[in-house]
């Protein structure tokens, strides 16, 4: 069998294309970086060898074909390069947001799997598009190479029906395909394996909840290596309240909007892009150390948000407790959960209540990977930083040597 060694991650967004090059067998990051606000007269390009500083300039992108181009071009160039040629790449790893319930796991891509990419597009309507774009691009760029899809919603495919159906008459879901799916999957997927490796246990033996925190949020319950709940739903505005995400609501609230004279895209804009820390901290910020800042300083509507995303947060966390029927570890990853001690030590006095004993002096010091509970603590809690690409370098190699 060929070797596969170097591996382009490709996150293809609506506006931007973020890559990162893998040197698979020994772990190590070659080259990343990204071009955004493609398609704008101002795009921009990120690039960064290795470790060192980001170098940045403005570039002509009217699409992603461009944009992957000028990536290629950096990534031979004599100067910056890190590799000689482009053959030197033997695969190409895709993050796509949705893998519906044909997809329970990474897979080669070849004109079926294309066409069953394209029919997903519903599921995702925002993502699917660029998602699908940047695989054809890479067609056309790396003609030959193979492309592999690593799905954002394959690892929560393991929920029982009791926890990814909603309680609606099953012909929606025949229909349309409305249940839960849930999202971050290969983050909840990177921390799983991650933990187990850090507690030198196996994912089969450990019962998880991992908290991933960043602008947008999810927390999945992992029993044995298999997701048995997760809060993301049908898309990811369900669940905790997030950067700009509402998060769980009565679906009610929706109907109300709509019949007080608001248009379906107005209200998806309120709850997806105009809701969560930013809607209510009322400091025009969706980023946690603003709101921090100000609850600090007694801006009432920033401590209330503050209190909201700690509540539902606590809400799931002990609702999962209860679901695994207790836990071994609570994780804490994505910006926030690996970053922000204060926001971590809103928890504390409430986890307490399942056995998980935050040690603040550890929390307030410490950075991942670590162990921020006490010694003795029923529940241990962890912060395990996450690394997405890394995880789809190493899906793409898997189905690769398969
Ligand atoms: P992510 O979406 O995982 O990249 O997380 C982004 C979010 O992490 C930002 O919006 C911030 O709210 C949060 N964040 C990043 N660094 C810190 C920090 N040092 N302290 C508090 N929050 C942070």
């Amino acid at each position: 069998m060929e070797k596969i060694d170097i591996i382009l991650v490709i996150n293809s967004g609506s506006s931007s294309l973020k890559f990162t090059l893998y040197n698979i067998e020994t772990e190590t990051k070659l080259a990343s970086g990204l071009v955004e606000r493609i398609g704008a007269d101002n795009a921009n390009m990120v690039y960064r060898k290795g470790d060192g500083a980001k170098e940045e300039q403005l570039v002509a992108a009217p699409d992603h074909s461009a944009a992957l181009r000028l990536v290629t071009e950096a990534l031979v160039d004599p100067a910056k390069g890190v590799i000689k040629s482009l053959d030197e790449v033997d695969a190409i790893g895709h993050r796509v947001l949705h893998g519906g319930e044909i997809f329970k796991s990474s897979t080669l891509v070849d004109a079926d799997v294309m066409a069953q990419l394209k029919k997903l597009v519903p599921l995702g309507p925002l993502h699917m598009p660029p998602n699908i774009g940047g695989i054809e691009a890479c067609e056309k760029i790396f003609p030959g190479l193979p492309n592999v899809a690593v799905f954002d919603t394959a690892f929560h495919q393991t929920m029982p029906k009791s926890a990814c159906h909603y309680a609606i008459p099953e012909e929606y879901y025949q229909k349309y395909g409305i249940r839960k799916y849930g999202f971050h999957g290969t983050s909840h997927h990177f921390v799983t394996l991650a933990t187990a490796e850090y507690l030198g246990k196996k994912p089969e033996d450990l019962k998880i909840i991992t908290c991933h925190l960043g602008n947008g949020s999810s927390i999945a319950a992992v029993k044995y290596g298999k997701v048995l709940d997760t809060t993301m739903g049908l898309t990811p505005l369900a669940g905790v309240v997030m950067g700009t995400r509402s998060g769980d609501l009565d679906p009610a609230v929706v109907f109300t909007l709509l019949r007080e004279g608001m248009s379906v895209d107005e209200v998806d804009n309120l709850l997806n892009k105009k809701s969560g820390l930013l809607g209510v901290g009322g400091v025009n910020s969706n980023d946690m150390r603003d709101i921090i800042s100000n609850a600090e300083k007694g801006v009432e509507s920033a401590k209330l948000a503050l209190d909201m995303w700690t509540h539902r947060l606590v809400f799931y966390v002990g609702a999962y407790y209860a679901l695994l029927g207790g836990a071994d570890a609570i994780v804490f990853t994505g910006g926030i959960g690996e970053n922000s001690a204060a926001a971590r030590a809103t928890l504390i006095e409430q986890f307490a209540a399942i056995g998980c004993d935050i040690d603040p002096e550890l929390n307030a010091t410490l950075r991942g990977p670590c162990t921020i509970s006490k010694p003795d603590s029923k529940v241990t809690a962890l912060i395990i930083p996450t690394d997405e690409e890394l995880m789809i370098a190493k899906e793409t190699k898997a189905v690769m040597s398969k």
